[in-house]
């Protein structure tokens, strides 16, 4: 059992999340996806293969993620893996369970690394008031029949006020499931999240129950040989912080050519770049990496104008802990 690492970025590495369609046959309650901001259309198949080709860059090793909405929707998504395979990237297919299109019987395992099911809870008591009636019962199958074609699976568990009471009956669940890596994500206040019916009970978690369950959890799940990755959040004192968009290559990309740095911008027409006629353009004017300059006892500059509920302060006015927001996460295992 070795020590939580932190990982922030591996230098030179380059992650591409590519949203290709932003509908979705579910209606999640944290759902971020904002088609106002992100639009409601589909990637061509000629439009995926370029803006996949566009970002290819065959000298550093490359992720590419292959997002939604649900991705499986979207009828040419296994040529997209292959054309994806062909440039370099390690693959990924991040998806609500449901495997659309014959996915399974279609995607040709080796050009797949992670096959990456989305589930909220350890039954369908706690997952399905969150992710949707049935959804548990569908996902786990899928995730079964999955892993049995060979291909490996990871589980990714969304942290909220609903379901972080449930996360320590998860272990036995990743184990049973035999998936290969287990991801805690914290919620994000975006979409639907950031209000509407959820006033009552505020999603977000303080940071006492944060630490006092999620590294606890990890640990358990990467004693049984399973990888755990979660984000640190709320860093020490002392810990160093440094924002993503300043340091590591992440592009963030939507369906209307927006293509974002920083994960947290998303829901405001303040990205980096657009693509235009398959070319990658740098918006002028007040864009999300003039942000990532402002140096903040806070850490995070966007998580300290978006969700400043997050932070806390001592009696001196001084943040109890700094934010690392989407950047450093532990790894264990
Ligand atoms: S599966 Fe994903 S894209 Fe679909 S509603 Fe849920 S969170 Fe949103
Ligand atoms: S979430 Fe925070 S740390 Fe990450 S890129 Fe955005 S501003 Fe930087």
């Amino acid at each position: 059992m070795t020590a939580p690492q932190t990982v922030g970025f591996t230098p030179g590495e380059r992650n591409v999340f590519l949203h290709i369609l932003t509908g979705c046959n579910l209606s999640c309650s944290h759902c971020y996806i904002n088609p106002a901001e992100h639009g409601s259309a589909m990637l061509s198949r000629q439009q995926m293969a370029a803006w996949i080709r566009l970002f290819s860059d065959p000298a550093r090793k490359s992720n590419l993620i292959f997002l939604g909405g649900e991705p499986t929707l979207h009828p040419d998504l296994v040529s997209g893996i292959e054309v994806a395979k062909q440039c370099g990237y390690a693959v990924t297919v991040d998806t609500n369970g449901y495997l659309f299109h014959d996915f399974l019987d279609r995607v040709d395992p080796e050009s797949l690394d992670y096959l990456s099911f989305s589930l909220d809870g350890p039954d369908p008591q706690v997952n399905d008031p969150i992710r949707g009636h049935g959804v548990f019962e569908v996902c786990t199958a899928n995730l079964r029949r999955a892993a049995a074609r060979g291909i490996s699976t990871s589980l990714i568990y969304t942290v909220s006020s609903r379901n972080i009471d449930h996360l320590a009956r998860m272990p036995e669940l990743v184990r049973d499931l035999g998936v290969k890596r287990f991801f805690i994500q914290v919620i994000g206040l975006r979409g639907k999240s950031a209000g509407g019916g959820e006033k009552a009970s505020p999603l977000q978690v303080d940071p006492q129950t944060w630490l006092r369950i999620v590294p606890e959890v990890a640990r358990t799940v990467a004693e049984t040989g399973v990888t755990v990755i979660y984000p640190k959040v709320f860093l020490d004192r002392g810990e160093p912080f440094e924002c993503a968009g300043n340091v590591a290559e992440n592009f963030f990309i939507f369906p209307n050519g927006r293509v974002y740095q920083c994960p947290l911008c998303e829901d405001y027409p303040i990205h980096s770049y657009e693509i235009r006629d398959n070319e990658l353009v740098k918006v002028e004017g007040l864009s999300e990496d003039r942000f990532f300059k402002l140096n903040i006892a806070e850490g995070c500059v966007m998580n300290k104008l978006l969700q400043p509920d997050t932070i806390t302060y001592d009696s001196s006015g001084r943040p109890r802990h700094r934010v690392s927001c989407c950047l450093l996460k532990q790894r264990l295992g």
